[in-house]
């Protein structure tokens, strides 16, 4: 069952994935990211693939409703029994609501939110860089770029308010330094340093 989660909101591009890794050693706990696993979806050309390509592709979000199957499946598996780092997850209001009652059920609750900050245009330079370098399709379009960072001071920010509403402690980490500076910021604010 799951002991403790911790939420990592931040942007595209803000470094979120880099510090996901680092972190699930240092929490014990496992990192579940929507995005990796829908790009894994897409990369296999299931059924579930082929229904989100377009919505990834164009930097929107999946529907609420396939998303949150999916991380109910996974939040049931057994290796995330001592807890979860989940990065991208939620990314609006109802999906928070949604873990709110998934966790509850269970008798969970969230230990802390994470939420990254970069300046907007670096996140653009970062996201750039990245289309070249791992050739992720849905990071390489100017516009894919503007629309899934409004997609995120639109949608996903509002989270941060929800969170604070009901008493979840929201961190907020300067995401611009090194990858080991940020990480210790994390780790301190999490009181794990
Ligand atoms: P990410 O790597 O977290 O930026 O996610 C890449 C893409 O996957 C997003 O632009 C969305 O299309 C989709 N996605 C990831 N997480 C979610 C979510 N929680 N809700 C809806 N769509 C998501």
């Amino acid at each position: 069952m799951l002991r403790q989660t911790v939420l990592l909101f931040g942007p595209p591009g803000s470094g979120k994935g880099t510090q996901a890794k680092r972190l699930e050693q240092h929490l014990r706990a496992t990192h579940v990211s929507t995005g990796d696993m829908f790009r894994e979806h897409l990369s296999r050309h299931n059924e579930l693939g082929r229904k989100i390509e377009h919505i990834m592709r164009s930097g929107q979000l999946v529907p609420d409703a396939v998303t949150n199957e999916m991380v109910r499946e996974r939040l049931l598996c057994p290796d995330v029994a001592l807890g979860t780092l989940l990065d991208g997850f939620p990314r609006n209001i109802p999906q928070a609501r949604w873990l709110e009652t998934f966790l509850a059920g269970r008798g969970y609750g969230i230990r802390g939110v994470v939420v990254m900050n970069v300046p907007r245009e670096q996140l653009i330079g970062r996201l750039k860089s990245r289309a070249i370098k791992e050739g992720r399709a849905d990071d390489a379009d100017d516009g894919v770029i503007r629309r899934r960072l409004d997609t995120y001071a639109a949608q996903t920010e509002a989270c941060i308010g929800f969170y604070e509403s009901v008493r979840v402690a929201v961190h907020p980490i300067d995401g611009v330094g090194s990858v080991d500076e940020i990480t210790r910021r994390v780790l301190t604010a999490l009181g794990t340093a």
